[in-house]
């Protein structure tokens, strides 16, 4: 954890609004994921934070990654673009997951020369990859339960329990190369109950469409979603990973790769905002704080991730629930109703806010003027 201290000090060197990314967070993130799963691959998927230096660390740590457009491929493709062209061929295909199950033809014929492992749930998908991207490997997205996950994802995507077999030996029927299946138990996976169901599932599917003749699946794919500790309901990631140990260990023979795309749980606690208060009011009796970044840019997360940040001072004293208001002229730029801060914080004070790396500097606009913040990379 960055300290208080440092945060200052960055701030004070850089101006805020600062979003301070901490490296060895990063490192030890991975290394936990590792530790705690030691059968399974990680794919970190870009889209939590695409930022190429957090990509290049987790690269150097021995990360694969998942990616879902062309821009986030080729952000990882700049880091091999100097190996030897066969070398590189080979690192994608063990490294790289493209995820997103809909790919438009253009990205499909970019996409085709490099050979990479694509999702797909339905037909028209295969007719789509058949005519762009033949090379390609497939897995099989799956629809899974998201009971209780902070981000939902399967009235998008995944096919049906009932429809995936089908659509594994269609593809194969027309000449593809089905390699194994894949599905996401929705982000912030606090339910662990649904990795449990999902696992049972793809078993069910991966078994059933071996005994029709799909001979050539290799790898499970257990997708994200595993939650990051935002506050003490969250339980130990090891309890998740014993029970996933469990079940895989019980469902798939040690042949059967398995990977996974966590994106929240490696970046989520590597990221901190420091804010500076540039307005104050009292509005029907209850104290509001104007910070200048807000909900267009780091704190995204409120409406686009369902993500309730709080923040901290640096400055102690008595508290008083507030409001903590964006810069914008928008009335949606809240960030928070109810945050317990210092009453005596003056303007040109600054507050910040820790477990801000997920979905947020990501999602940053330029709405209204305003710059998203400054990025900052740091080592402890
Ligand atoms: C967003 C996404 C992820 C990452 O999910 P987290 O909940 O951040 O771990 C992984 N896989 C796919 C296909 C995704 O869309």
């Amino acid at each position: 954890m960055v300290s208080t201290k440092r945060l200052q000090q960055l701030a004070r060197q850089h101006g805020t609004p600062l979003f301070v990314v901490d490296h060895d967070e990063l490192r030890k993130n991975y290394a936990t994921f590792r530790k705690y799963l030691p059968r399974v691959q990680a794919y970190y998927a870009v889209k939590a934070n695409s930022d190429p230096a957090i990509v290049k660390t987790l690269f150097d740590a021995g990360a694969s990654f998942d990616v879902a457009s062309m821009p986030e491929f080729m952000i990882v493709h700049e880091l091999i673009r100097d190996m030897p062209e066969k070398e590189r061929q080979a690192w994608i295909w063990d490294k790289i997951i493209y995820a997103n199950p809909i790919k438009a033809n253009g990205t499909l014929r970019q996409l085709d020369r490099y050979k990479p492992l694509v999702t797909y749930d339905n037909l028209e998908e295969i007719k789509k990859i058949k005519k762009f991207a033949p090379r390609a490997g497939l897995a099989l997205r799956l629809r899974v339960p998201n009971t209780g996950a902070m981000v939902e994802l399967s009235s998008k995507f995944g096919a049906s329990s009932g429809e995936a077999v089908d659509l594994i030996l269609e593809a194969e029927k027309e000449g593809l190369t089905v390699e194994g299946i894949s599905f996401h138990v929705g982000s912030q996976t606090t339910n662990f109950d649904n990795y449990v169901q999902a696992l049972n599932l793809a078993a069910n599917v991966f078994r059933e469409a071996k005994a029709r003749g799909a001979g050539k699946m290799f790898l499970v794919d257990i997708g994200g979603g595993f939650p990051a500790p935002y506050d003490d309901s969250v339980k130990p990631f090891r309890e998740l990973a014993k029970i996933l140990n469990r079940e895989l260990d019980r469902l798939f023979p040690k042949d059967i790769q398995i990977l996974a795309e966590p994106g929240r749980f490696l970046v989520a606690t590597a990221g901190t905002v420091v804010c500076t208060v540039i307005g104050k009011a009292v509005r029907d009796g209850k104290l509001c704080y104007y910070v200048d970044d807000g909900v267009y840019h780091t704190f995204s997360g409120v409406i686009f991730d369902h993500c309730q940040y709080h923040f901290e001072a640096f400055k102690k004293g008595p508290v008083e629930t507030c409001s903590v208001f964006g810069p914008t002229c928008d009335a949606l730029d809240v960030v928070s109703m109810t945050e317990r801060l210092p009453a005596d914080l003056k303007l040109g004070d600054m507050v910040y806010s820790r477990n801000i790396g997920a979905y947020s500097h990501a999602s940053s606009t330029h709405f209204n003027g305003f710059p998203p913040a400054k990025v900052v990379h740091v080592n402890r």
